[in-house]
């Protein structure tokens, strides 16, 4: 039996997470955070019986103690409870589904606990790879990647020599604008910003895939996560989404992960 606790279970990769557990009776969730949404929480306390929650704010965190009086669950607001989620005893896993760099200190007290990171958010490596990346070599954790490019290319290395490698290849859909001119974008909308073409996801990377900006981040998180140098990183355009990314040798053979993207 796997335990894993969960930053962000309200978000679009934490529900997904959540869909995994329920088809897996070797998951157990021990706590779950999130933010604001009252509602959800409650609802997957319910499902999931986690022993810790958090939720963002005290006002949050009562609502929540209100709805769940019937059941035996401790709720701790704020970074406190984040920090307490990451280092709690009973977990194996800590799944990092949070938004933003609020991540970065559950990670790094996690890491220091020695649990294992399955890391989505990437705002966390892209701001402090530099510490995260050491300190879990340092306390013999894995790094497990959940983005779908760094997890094929992660899935593409394994069992060969990373000094082989030559190149690792990115790929981009290019976004809801791709091909469009200057004139063209000049009245876009956030609301189209929002239609991801291949991709549902949450608002804040939904608007940085429009703008590129995502592919630049991931760009930073493949350099903290593979150890590769920049120059090596090389991003490709492919709106098809069908190859998730992939990994090319000195041998210039590449090897690739594919799937459907999920509409
Ligand atoms: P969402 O916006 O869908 O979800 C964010 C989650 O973080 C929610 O549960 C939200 O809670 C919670 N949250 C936000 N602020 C706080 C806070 N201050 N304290 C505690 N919890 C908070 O985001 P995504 O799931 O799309 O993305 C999560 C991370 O994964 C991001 O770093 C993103 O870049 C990365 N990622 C996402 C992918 C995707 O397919 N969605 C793909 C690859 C990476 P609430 O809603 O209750 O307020």
């Amino acid at each position: 039996m796997k335990k894993i606790a969960i930053l962000g279970s309200t978000g679009s990769i934490g529900t997904q997470t959540l869909e995994i557990v329920r088809d897996n009776s070797d998951l157990q969730v021990v706590a779950l955070a999130a933010g604001s949404n009252v509602e959800l929480m409650e609802k997957q306390v319910r499902e999931f019986k986690p022993r810790l929650v958090s939720l963002q704010s005290e006002a949050a965190c009562k609502d929540l103690a209100d709805r769940l009086k019937d059941m035996q669950v401790t709720i701790v607001p704020g970074m406190d409870g984040l920090i307490q989620i990451a280092e709690m005893e009973e977990s194996d896993i800590l799944v990092t589904a949070i938004v933003g760099m609020i991540g970065i200190r559950p990670t790094i007290a996690a890491i220091k606990k020695g649990k294992d990171i399955a890391l989505a958010n990437k705002e966390t490596l892209v701001t402090a790879g530099h510490i995260i990346m050491p300190l879990a070599a340092q306390m013999g954790v894995s790094i497990l990647p959940v983005d779908s490019e760094h997890s094929a290319i992660f899935q593409s290395m394994q069992g060969e020599k990373k000094e082989q490698v030559s190149k690792l290849l990115i790929t981009a859909s290019g976004g809801p604008f791709r091909g469009r001119t200057r004139e063209q974008l000049a009245d876009i909308r956030v609301e189209d910003a929002l239609k991801h073409p291949n991709w549902s996801m949450g608002s804040k990377i939904t608007i940085d895939s429009a703008t590129m900006m995502n592919k630049g981040l991931e760009v930073i998180e493949a350099r903290w996560l593979f150890d590769v140098p920049l120059e090596k990183i090389q991003v490709v355009v492919h709106p098809q989404s069908i190859l998730h990314s992939a990994v090319e040798y000195m041998d210039s053979s590449v090897i690739g992960q594919m799937g459907n993207p999920d509409m």
